[in-house]
């Protein structure tokens, strides 16, 4: 069999991965002003927000496909195909290490997560988060 790969190894890549983050939003409750008059004309803090910072709450913002510049294919191991799919992947993914610039260890990257360019990678980024692909 021949396997036909699409990236060299030692090649630059730009992945796409999904991870969901954490940020900081105004509070819905209070609108970010944390001070207000209740109904019977108190002043009252927000219950909402009444830790870390007044205002505002951390919100899980859903999973998103973000670019990451991945440095060279290759480096660590050699590129692998799978023949089976394994767990929820049920299609052959042909499968790469990838270096981390300035790390001594490498992350395995499937092949349709990786690219040529930035311009690309972040093409193909916004494309999955516009259709809500998942992984
Ligand atoms: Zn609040």
């Amino acid at each position: 069999m021949i396997i036909e790969t699409k990236f060299n190894l030692g090649q630059e890549v730009w992945g796409t991965s999904l991870h969901g983050s954490n940020q900081q939003v105004i509070c819905p409750e209070c609108l970010g002003k944390f001070e207000f008059k209740n109904p019977a004309g108190n002043t009252v803090q927000c219950f909402k927000c009444s830790y870390g910072t007044p205002g505002y709450i951390i919100e899980y913002v859903r999973e998103q496909w973000h670019t990451h510049f991945l440095g060279r294919v290759g480096k660590i191991a050699p590129i692998r195909f799978k023949t089976q799919g394994e767990g929820r992947y049920d299609k052959d993914r042909v499968e790469y290490m990838c270096e981390i610039t300035g790390v001594s260890s490498g992350t395995v990257w499937y092949e349709d997560n990786l690219f040529d360019s930035l311009e690309e990678a972040d093409k193909e980024t916004k494309y999955r988060n516009d259709h809500n692909v998942q992984a």
